[in-house]
């Protein structure tokens, strides 16, 4: 028996990186998924890949408002109801404060936050009437602790916890859980672009600052996500839930 049996998930930022891991994690416990990117092609092979009655893709910017209206009816169209939505969707450009500029400021905000904000909004009334659901808001290690070169990036991930709190008061009588996943450093093409550098360097370069001595693994976030979008988080709503190896407990100093 799969963890999700019979349940319906929508995953945003599903062709790749943690998405990708989340989508294939949940169709193996027994969900239904439906993948929403940009990236369409990798999203099409990996919906394909998974197989027809498990998966479908589609085109999806999620800091588009009329479009999660169509991806909404679409996941209906497809597999009858929603139970869960994962905002994974998200974009990190590195520059420092002064070197931002503001139309790359509200990029990542339309992106990252608004993103979040409208999965939320579209989603919430069709959890309600499958009974009750799952929400998980990817935020970051960044909204807790500062981070270099991040300040847009940050403000996004700080506002998607804020935001899920508000979400889990609001949509808590309704059966709705909203949690956010606040991963580390994870070793996809967003902190690694291109996979350019080998997974023991990663290892090595997040080793000096993270307890655990190691670059997180997308599949240990999805292990998360599913954790929270299962019954075995029944008692869980509100909650920036952090994975990242230790990091934010303080500096791994030599013993
Ligand atoms: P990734 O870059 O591999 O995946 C992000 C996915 O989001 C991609 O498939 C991309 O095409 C998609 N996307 C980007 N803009 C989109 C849009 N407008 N509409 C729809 N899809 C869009 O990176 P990842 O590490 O898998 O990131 C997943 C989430 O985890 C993000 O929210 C990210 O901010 C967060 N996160 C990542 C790290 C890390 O170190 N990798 C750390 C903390 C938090």
């Amino acid at each position: 028996m799969g963890k999700l049996d019979g349940r319906v998930v929508l995953i945003t930022g599903a062709a790749r990186g943690q998405g990708e891991q989340e989508a294939r994690l949940f169709v193996a416990e027994g969900a239904r998924v439906v993948l929403a990117d940009v990236l369409d092609a990798p999203g099409e092979a990996l919906a394909k890949e998974l197989g027809e009655s498990a998966a479908r893709y589609i085109h999806l910017d999620v800091g588009e408002e009329a479009g999660w209206d169509e991806a909404v009816a679409f996941t209906k169209r497809a597999f009858g109801k929603l139970d869960g939505l994962i905002n994974n969707a998200g974009i990190a450009p590195r520059n420092g404060l002064v070197d931002t500029s503001l139309a790359e400021y509200e990029e990542v905000v339309r992106v990252n936050q608004t993103g979040t904000f409208l999965g939320m909004r579209a989603a919430a009334p069709e959890l309600a009437a499958s009974g009750g659901g799952t929400i998980v808001n990817t935020a970051s290690y960044a909204a807790l602790s500062g981070l270099p070169s991040l300040a847009a990036y940050a403000a996004t991930k700080g506002a998607i916890v804020a935001m899920t709190r508000v979400a889990a008061l609001e949509l808590a009588g309704r059966g709705i859980r909203v949690n956010a996943l606040c991963p580390g450093g994870v070793d996809t093409p967003m902190a690694n672009p291109g996979g350019k550098v080998p997974r023991q360097e990663m290892d090595a370069y997040f080793g000096k600052c993270v307890p655990l001595g190691r670059v997180g693994r997308p599949e240990e976030m999805a292990r998360v996500a599913l954790f929270l979008s299962c019954d075995d988080s029944s008692y869980v709503t509100g909650q920036p839930i952090v994975v990242d190896g230790g990091w934010l407990a303080g500096p791994a100093l030599p013993q």
